[in-house]
């Protein structure tokens, strides 16, 4: 099956993915395999760091890195290379803008009950002081119910933050009318998606959020050690970063500095060139192929693991939500997860565990202790997809 592509382009795709050779790769919303293109640009820019130097490398490479802010701008719809920031993960990222929102005792922030284990702890520890966390309940279907966000909004909630696909399951929230409700009532809305970023077309002005965050290691197929943050240019002077440092802010007398107007205000200066030029190079290729076509080939396949997993007796698939994405979550009746995990391993198919600490509060309503995670990308087949099912039905029985 090969939905908005043909069987020639995948075999052509996996080709040029070196690791397609040696695994069938189920664990791409913790890090996909590269393509070539990206791993070539990644090795190339150490060594010419290697031969020349590392500050002389970047001044040669400049307009290069320079075009990976704009990449990236235009990745999430967004106006231009001042509104992106780079950093070292997604969690940063994200922190850096969570942090610059002014909040006083009092005000809240509305969250989600899908939120990753990183971005909740750091609710909670931005709500010292007697600022307020509050959690917008699921609907029937999972997803987080827009009716009773719109109920809780009053003049106190300042912010809200939710991821756009937990790191535990196809759920993709509905964050075009989370955003439609926070634009309405003025509130700054900050947006993780670091699981949708590569995997689903974004755009920024049609999600509505004010600030997004982003990795390159997942959907995207960039290398591992950069994250991203877009801010919506008419916000970015308005948050004052959490942090300073000298490529953030000018220091132009003894005792006075100016932070820069750009989103770099949010950025440490030390970074690692190779792979945000890695990064670059994954976003040019998922361009290329197109986000729609990867949106529409990740969910068939998705769909496809999740009806042959049902159909295995003791198996049952946890998925939640209307829309759903390439994260295919199941558990398997009487055997533990790691052990699933580890057979398949041997049997060079990678899966993950999920634990119920990652995302606690979900897994604590649905009193699940773990579920196993097979997350799916458009270079993943049906013939691994067979295999993958072979091997959990073999255990499960
Ligand atoms: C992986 C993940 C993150 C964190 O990304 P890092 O780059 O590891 O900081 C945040 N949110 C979700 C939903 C994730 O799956």
């Amino acid at each position: 099956m090969t939905v908005g592509f043909t069987e020639d382009e995948i075999r052509r795709l996996r080709a040029e993915t070196p690791g397609c050779a040696e695994v069938a790769h189920f664990n791409n919303a913790g890090s996909s395999l590269p393509p070539a293109p990206v791993l070539e640009t990644h090795l190339a820019y150490l060594r010419r760091e290697a031969l020349i130097g590392g500050y002389e490398a970047q001044e040669e490479a400049q307009h290069r890195l320079d075009a990976v802010y704009a990449a990236t701008a235009r990745l999430v719809g967004g106006s231009g290379p001042d509104e992106v920031a780079l950093f070292e993960n997604a969690t940063r990222a994200f922190d850096m803008a969570l942090y610059a929102v002014p909040l006083a005792a009092g005000d809240v922030i509305l969250t989600s009950t899908a939120e990753y284990h990183s971005m909740f702890v750091t609710y909670l520890h931005r709500a010292r002081g007697g600022v307020r966390v509050e959690v917008v309940p699921p609907d029937a279907t999972g997803q987080l119910d827009v009716g009773a966000l719109r109920k809780r909004l009053d003049a106190r909630v300042r912010l809200i933050a939710m991821t756009h696909m937990p790191t535990n399951g196809g759920l993709v929230q509905p964050a075009e009318a989370v955003g439609e409700v926070a634009r309405e009532a003025g509130i700054f809305f900050l947006l993780d998606a670091t699981q949708t970023v590569g995997q689903i077309p974004l755009d920024v002005r049609r999600l509505g959020c004010h600030a997004l965050a982003g990795t390159s290691r997942k959907y995207l197929r960039g290398p591992r050690g950069v994250g991203f943050l877009w801010v919506a240019r008419d916000w970015i002077e308005r948050l004052e970063p959490p942090l300073m440092e000298g490529h953030a802010a000018e220091w132009v007398e003894p005792e006075r500095y100016v932070i820069r107007p750009d989103a770099k205000r949010f950025e440490v200066w030390e970074s690692n060139v190779a792979a945000r030029l890695g990064f670059g190079a994954a976003i040019e290729y998922a361009q290329a192929l197109g986000l729609e076509r990867i949106w529409t080939r990740v969910q068939a396949l998705a769909e496809t693991l999740r009806t042959r997993l049902a159909a295995v007796p003791g198996v049952s698939v946890r998925d939640l939500g209307v829309v759903r994405g390439g994260i295919v979550s199941f558990t398997v009746r009487g055997v533990d997860a790691a052990r699933v995990k580890a057979a398949l391993r041997a049997a060079s198919i990678n899966v993950t565990v999920s634990p119920a600490r990652g995302t606690l509060l979900d897994m604590r309503a649905r009193g699940l202790s773990e579920v196993l995670r097979a997350s799916v990308h458009y270079y993943n087949t049906d013939e691994e997809i067979d295999r993958l099912v072979a091997e959990v039905a073999r255990l499960a029985g």
